[in-house]
């Protein structure tokens, strides 16, 4: 028996950090989507007790610290499965680009062996499983858009922003999530974005008002840190792109577009600037 999901990469339209917890972990406020760059897993039943992961990608890991490995881990021992598995990572979203393909990589995971294993586990269960993984995860089980709160597993679906273009460009740096929390002082940032702003341009279906609140908190360290980012930024806005915000972490920055007769222009002036660049739609 064999399975297939599709991983697809987040994007934040809102990322605030509200305060840093007494555990350590920072109180976030997150709107994210989803959008149509995604890796593809396969997963085929093995009957040795084993997880095995290849992947086409040379730079990602390919034992336990791979969040694919670790989700089946999760699962195996949560629901005790005495097969094993053999995962087939390909992969599509670039890798540390705080678009978290890793997390996704580890969601799909569990909804795949969910199937293959006829485990029959609720959403919901699956998201508590996936933030033992990681704080992106509980929101990659289910998609769509939805807004985050805590350290990112408290999870409330919202309607979709309207559909636009979305490009994406990674300059050839990689970024550590923790590295820029590390350096955010949660309790001095000058500009909070507005959830409540963003989620009144969603729900009134005003492209122009979404592209004018989306927000990033943790821009302010990566752009200071990596100059390349905040040029990509002024490129993109300089090409014309209607909003422009890095997600996550960065370094990946991304630009909403409405008009597709601007899009190839937009591509092919960031291609000049750097390899990795995508034009793909909101995953609505
Ligand atoms: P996020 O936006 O959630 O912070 P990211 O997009 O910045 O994530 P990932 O692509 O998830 O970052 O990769 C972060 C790290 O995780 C990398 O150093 C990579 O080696 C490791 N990793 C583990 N498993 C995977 C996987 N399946 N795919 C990609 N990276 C993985």
């Amino acid at each position: 028996m064999k399975v297939f999901e599709k991983a697809p990469a987040k994007i934040n339209l809102l990322l605030d950090v509200l305060r840093k917890r007494e555990d350590g972990y920072h109180e976030v406020e997150m709107i994210m989507t989803m959008v149509d760059l995604s890796d593809r897993i396969e997963m085929q039943e093995l009957l040795r007790d084993t997880i095995i992961i290849s992947s086409q990608a040379g730079y990602i890991p390919l034992d336990e610290k791979n969040l694919a490995f670790q989700a089946a881990r999760l699962i195996k021992d949560r629901y005790d499965v005495k097969q094993g598995v053999y995962i087939h990572l390909d992969k599509k979203i670039p890798v540390a680009a705080g678009l978290a393909g890793g997390s996704s990589d580890a969601a799909a995971t569990l909804r795949g062996l969910n199937r293959l294993w006829k485990l029959n586990i609720p959403a919901e269960e699956m998201q508590v499983l996936g933030a033992e993984l990681g704080s992106d995860v509980p929101f990659c089980v289910t998609g769509g858009t939805a807004i985050a709160r805590g350290r990112g597993e408290k999870l409330e679906p919202i309607e979709a922003p309207p559909q636009c273009w979305v490009v994406l460009a990674k300059p050839p740096i990689n970024v550590s999530t923790s590295e820029i929390y590390g350096k955010l002082r949660a309790n001095q940032i000058a500009n909070h974005p507005s959830a409540s702003d963003v989620l009144e341009a969603i729900r009134l279906k005003r492209f122009d008002l979404l592209c004018e609140r989306l927000g990033n908190v943790l821009e302010e360290v990566t752009l200071d840190l990596y100059p390349e980012v905040r040029q990509l930024k002024e490129c993109m806005v300089r090409l014309g792109a209607d909003g422009v915000l890095m997600s996550g972490s960065g370094p990946t920055v991304f630009g909403l577009v409405s008009r597709e007769a601007k899009v190839a222009r937009i591509y092919n002036g960031l291609r000049g600037f750097c390899k990795d660049v995508y034009a793909v739609r909101l995953l609505t």
